[in-house]
């Protein structure tokens, strides 16, 4: 499962969990506040699986975070 990225836009709380892919923001709550207004970030899908399988993040590519990550 991938690991996604979401700021509480109450408190400014960024965390992070586990979700099925293609899962929506609804039902997930910031630890800090328990708002249920948070969303979810562009990703860190890359360093979340950083020394994993994934090989883009280190192969140079372009330099920016959208070039490679070809998954929707
Ligand atoms: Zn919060």
């Amino acid at each position: 499962m991938p690991l996604y990225e979401y700021a509480c836009p109450d408190c400014r709380e960024r965390f992070e969990i586990l979700q099925r892919m293609g899962e929506g923001a609804e039902g997930v709550r910031c630890p800090a506040c328990g708002g249920d207004r948070a969303e979810r970030q562009l990703s860190t899908f890359a360093a979340a699986v950083a020394g994993g399988s994934s090989g883009f993040a280190d192969s140079g590519g372009c330099g920016r975070p959208a070039c490679g990550t070809g998954f929707t």
